[in-house]
């Protein structure tokens, strides 16, 4: 079968699909430059700080651009975040105190959590400091309401979370209406325990955010979604603000809070990641619908379908033996811009358990709102496919792919 055949004919019939997600992109990119004119962002906030970064304006006015399209209270914004876990770190060490218990209503969190909160054993842990960690399963892919109820009736919880895309996990993701459905259960049990979701790859995709259904703080790093591709590192925090600001003061320091932390240089490039990220996201999405109806069709279990809903980037592929999910790992590398001519192999990344394999030929190291494909070596060896900063390039890496495996 000839390869370019094969992405035609699959592009012929998700022209339905590409229309939805127009549709979205329209409406996105309409809130994104409503955030800019409502802020009167001007060429004065590309500026820089160093040092201790004091009255750093730009700063300032890309955390309150952030708020108005995440629709919260406020946010924080730093490129001091290394990562999305590392937000999500802070937050947890900033809301939690010893004693406290903290609840995974997704089940088990995403891997680089482990040992933040001492699922695996490390010395720094929240565990180590006295934080309890329980967990609840999904059920049928979505949340165990009996179960969640009878817990937080049980005894006092101090923080719940929720983590939206699947991570390397087998389940589905969790759409933007069953997290407001277990919010309102949440909310009439507990009208204060801290309400926190792990945004990971799921900005834009859906039309409403966590916050906007209930959630008190939503986490996520800049180099997916909200990054557009160009914002170099960092993360956010979004939601009402005496919790912003107690993870910003868990962040610098007690009494310097978000006073403080230079920006280097990249406060253009957050704004303007952030002014094409509706249409980035959209190409991610376009790529990720292209790769499911092509590998559908060559027998493959995917997940979502290419006609699902969709609530994250994120494609899995199941290849069921590892051979082929290395082929595809390998396949997409070679149709990168960069180190096109590496070969991945399947390695001990820090904070995973099993060996995992990763082709990022990416402009940003890491970035997986580029087009990025990864997986544990692990049954039943599925690939995690996500990003793609057009379509085109998208497409481009997905015919590599699929090239590498049939032949
Ligand atoms: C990517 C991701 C994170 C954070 O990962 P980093 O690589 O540290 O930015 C956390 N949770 C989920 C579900 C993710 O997909």
């Amino acid at each position: 079968m000839d390869i370019n055949n094969i992405i035609k004919n699959a592009e012929n019939s998700i022209k339905e699909e590409f229309d939805k997600v127009d549709e979205l992109c329209m409406k996105n990119s309409e809130k994104v430059l409503s955030a800019f004119k409502k802020n009167k962002i001007s060429e004065a906030h590309f500026s820089s700080t160093t040092g201790y970064g004091y009255d750093d304006i730009g700063r300032d006015a890309i955390e309150k651009v952030f708020k108005d399209v995440l629709g919260s209270e406020d946010a924080l914004v730093r490129s001091q975040f290394i990562s999305g876990s590392h937000a999500l770190t802070v937050a947890l060490f900033a809301y939690l105190r010893p004693g406290d218990v903290m609840l995974s209503i997704t089940g088990t969190p995403y891997d680089t959590l482990h040992e933040v909160i001492g699922i695996v054993p490390n010395n720094s842990s929240l565990k180590s400091f006295g934080i309890n960690y329980e967990q609840i399963e999904l059920i049928n892919n979505d949340f165990d309401y009996e179960k969640i109820k009878e817990r937080l009736m049980k005894s006092k919880v101090k923080l719940i979370e929720i983590q939206r895309s699947k991570g390397y996990s087998t389940r589905k993701s969790i759409s933007i209406k069953n997290i407001e459905k277990v919010v309102k259960i949440i909310r009439e049990i507990d009208s204060d325990v801290i309400i926190m979701v792990d945004n990971c790859y799921c900005e834009f995709v859906e039309e409403k955010t966590p916050i906007e259904v209930g959630a008190d703080i939503i986490v996520g790093s800049l180099i997916k979604n909200l990054g557009g591709g160009i914002a170099p590192n960092g993360a956010y925090i979004a939601g009402k603000s005496n919790l912003v600001n107690l993870a910003a003061e868990r962040l610098t320091l007690p009494g310097e809070g978000r006073e403080v932390g230079p920006t280097l240089g990249i406060n253009k490039s957050i704004l303007q990641g952030l002014f094409i990220a509706p249409s980035v996201v959209a190409s991610a999405l376009k790529t990720a619908i292209l790769a499911s109806k092509v590998l559908e069709d060559l027998g493959y279990k995917v997940e979502p379908r290419y006609n699902d809903n969709r609530v994250d980037i994120v494609q899995n592929i199941e290849f069921g033996n590892p051979d082929k999910l290395i082929k595809f790992c390998q396949g997409i590398q070679m149709g990168s811009p960069i180190d096109s001519f590496a070969v991945p192999e399947a390695w001990d990344m820090p904070g995973y358990t099993d060996k995992v394999i990763m082709a990022a030929g990416t402009f940003t190291q890491g970035s997986s709102i580029e087009i990025s494909c990864d997986g544990p070596i692990r049954e039943p060896y599925i690939a995690y496919l996500q990003g793609g900063l057009t379509y085109e390039y998208g497409k481009l890496a997905i015919t590599s792919a699929v090239k590498n495996i049939i032949e």
